[in-house]
């Protein structure tokens, strides 16, 4: 397991100290039939598990308690790794996922319009990706912004079409009709 896909926000403060050496993770889990998240105290570097507990306060009060405990008994002893064989197989994933990207409801009536392929060359694309909003008519020829006239093209297309004139493109549309 290489340590880098091992995502957690660093503890300050207190017990955990100052150099950022502790860490809250979190992973999903299934508990008693229910989705739920389990939250670990972990010291990356040492790829030790601290504490486990499906409530962050707890989580982070238990690991507390065994910071102290480890403290009081050997001044500055690493923690003893005997819990390390709790590290999961899959990533880590922060406590806050990032947010699904926003898709207007314009563009993602474009992309239904063009059944989620590119309009010139079929390719097809991914509603959440790189892809531009195509006058169909251009602008300059009367073509209007409503949806209909709107299509979805790939980059490439795209950038091939802004290199055309209107009328070329116009020409090139009617052909592949
Ligand atoms: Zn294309």
């Amino acid at each position: 397991m290489s340590e880098e896909r091992l995502l957690h926000r660093p503890i300050y403060g207190g017990v955990f100290g100052e150099d950022g050496r502790y860490a809250l993770a979190s992973m999903p889990c299934v508990s008693r039939g229910l989705y739920a998240t389990r939250y670990m105290v972990v010291q990356p570097q040492a790829g030790v598990v601290l504490s486990v507990s499906e409530d962050k306060v707890q989580a982070l009060a238990l690991a507390r308690l065994r910071l102290h405990a480890a403290n009081d008994k050997h001044q500055g002893e690493p923690i003893a790794a005997e819990q390390a064989e709790l590290w999961p197989d899959q990533p880590l994933l922060t406590a806050t996922p990032a947010p699904a990207p926003y898709i207007s409801r314009r563009r993602r009536a474009i992309y239904e319009h063009s059944h989620g392929h590119c309009h010139y060359c079929g390719t097809p694309l991914d509603l959440t990706g790189k892809w531009h909003v195509e006058h169909q008519l251009p602008r300059a020829l009367g073509g209007g912004d409503d949806t209909l006239n709107l299509v979805a093209a790939c980059v490439p297309c795209n950038l091939t079409k802004s290199d055309s004139t209107a009328i070329e493109f116009v020409t090139r549309a009617g052909r592949a009709n």
